[in-house]
């Protein structure tokens, strides 16, 4: 018998439920990766992680080609092509790990008229523990965090998928070329399975309960890019985690949770991809020249205009700056959260749509945070997690050279460049809009 495996997101050997069950239960197999232009149509192939994405998929193949099978690529709708494929070389079923967005059940769907008993689609892929697999009683969805912690906490989790060591692929199949693209940061991080589990090793948990907010540090861990495209399990690192132990550890693994929720969230309500999950009850103050002046990094906020620099040049930005960047426009200015959250999937090397639209929704008070109207201060926040400046004079050398004192406040300084920009809001009123929103 011969099975395709239809890889989405989960370019990887080890822990892969789609792969393990088509290698365990057929005689040959067939991976395949479909590059399909409803992505791209959907304003969802950002060139960051297209150039990423063509990265990993290039490993994916060099390792499965080291089992003896390789990669077979193909282009147009996902559900067509994998018919397609599957009467070429008679498959007699096709296995896929779930999805959680709109496309990827629209996908499912599709693959299910066009293949009927032949699909099996693999929960527990994704996240460590898959969405709904845990609810709360009479509700399909957890909408606050500290409860699914204790409960994703006494869940079991499956023990990791041995990686297969040998495939059996048949060796005349045409493949199209790798999709590509010229990606906008400087310099991406190194593709691949074998990169990420590189990453993990190489990383430092133990400083990471103290630092993970400390944005000169970049203490944190940098999987989130091998975590959305699947090139490491969610759930293999839960367990990775879990035998590193220590506090370090523990806090990262909470960080992994943060990730399911937010996934069982959309998985229950795909529609907080685009809408408000909780409705705000005023309306935005959307304003072009301020959404410019935050997107460019020219809101005379130091800290801001570094975080936003920071995403430009890299496709990465710490989780601090994401959060105060986040919480500027959407707090502070009190624009619309989508435009921003638009913004950063643009360029996010790791730019995933339950990640991304839910920490903005919770950011912006519309999603799950249980303070909606909390006000991050920008300069507060310096303050306490960049209190040399350093990330600052990382981002925005041209501020380099301003003592310590006023590094996040240039306009106290005589030695401000004159073509820093003035803060477009009073700093002292970060909070003013939003107050005056609600009427408070
Ligand atoms: P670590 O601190 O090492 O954490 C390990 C992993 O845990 C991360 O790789 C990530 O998968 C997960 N994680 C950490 N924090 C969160 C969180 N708050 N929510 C969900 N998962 C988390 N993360 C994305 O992967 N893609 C996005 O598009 C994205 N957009 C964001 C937008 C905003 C406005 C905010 C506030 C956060 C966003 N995050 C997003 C979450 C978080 O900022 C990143 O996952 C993190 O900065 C990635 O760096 P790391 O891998 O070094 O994280």
């Amino acid at each position: 018998t011969l099975a395709i495996v239809l890889f989405t997101q989960d370019l990887r050997l080890h822990d892969n439920p789609a792969l393990h069950a088509a290698h365990t239960r057929a005689d040959q197999v067939v991976p395949l990766f479909v590059t399909d232009p409803a992505v791209a149509a959907a304003g969802f192939a950002a060139p960051n992680r297209v150039a990423f994405l063509s990265g990993c998929l290039a490993e994916l193949d060099a390792a499965l080609r080291r089992t003896g099978s390789r990669l077979t690529v193909r282009e147009g709708d996902t559900a067509e092509q994998t018919a397609k494929l599957a009467a070429e070389t008679g498959a007699t079923a096709v296995h896929v790990a779930a999805g959680v967005s709109t496309y990827a059940r629209r996908r499912e769907q599709r693959l299910r008229r066009a293949l009927g008993e032949r699909l099996h689609v693999h929960d527990g892929s994704l996240t460590a523990v898959p969405p709904g697999a845990v609810r709360p009683i009479g509700r399909d969805h957890y909408a606050v965090f500290t409860p699914y912690l204790r409960a994703w906490q006494q869940t079991p989790r499956r023990a990791p998928l041995p990686a297969p060591r040998a495939l059996r692929t048949p060796d005349d199949l045409p493949s199209a070329p790798l999709p590509t693209a010229t990606p906008t940061a400087r310099r991406l991080p190194d593709p691949g399975e074998a990169a990420a589990r590189r990453t993990w090793q190489h990383w430092h948990a133990d400083d990471y309960a103290d630092l993970h907010d400390a944005l000169a540090d970049d203490a944190t861990s940098h999987l989130s890019p091998y975590l959305h495209f699947g090139c490491l399990s969610a759930n293999e690192l839960a367990h990775l985690a879990e035998q590193r132990g220590g506090t370090g550890a523990e806090a990262f693994a909470r960080q992994l949770v943060w990730r399911d929720f937010h996934h069982q969230v959309l998985a229950a309500r795909p529609a907080a991809a685009h809408s408000d999950y909780r409705p705000r009850p005023v309306p935005w103050h959307n304003d072009p020249d301020e959404f410019a002046a935050w997107r460019d990094g020219r809101t005379g906020f130091p800290v801001i205009d570094a975080a936003m620099r920071q995403l430009a040049e890299t496709g990465w930005m710490h989780n601090r700056a994401r959060l105060l960047t986040a919480s500027f426009l959407s707090k502070s200015l009190h624009h619309d959260w989508r435009p921003g959250a638009a913004h950063f999937l643009h360029h996010l090397v790791d730019g995933d749509l339950a990640n991304n639209q839910l920490n903005w929704q919770w950011t912006a008070g519309t999603g799950t945070d249980t303070r909606p109207n909390r006000v991050l201060n920008p300069l507060v926040q310096a303050d306490r997690h960049d209190p040399e400046g350093t990330y600052v004079r990382r981002w925005l050398p041209e501020l380099a050279h301003l003592p310590t004192q006023d590094i996040h406040r240039p306009w106290q300084s005589l030695l401000c460049p004159a073509d820093y920009p003035d803060p477009i809001i009073p700093p002292d009123a970060t909070g003013h809009r939003l107050r005056t929103a609600l009427g408070k």
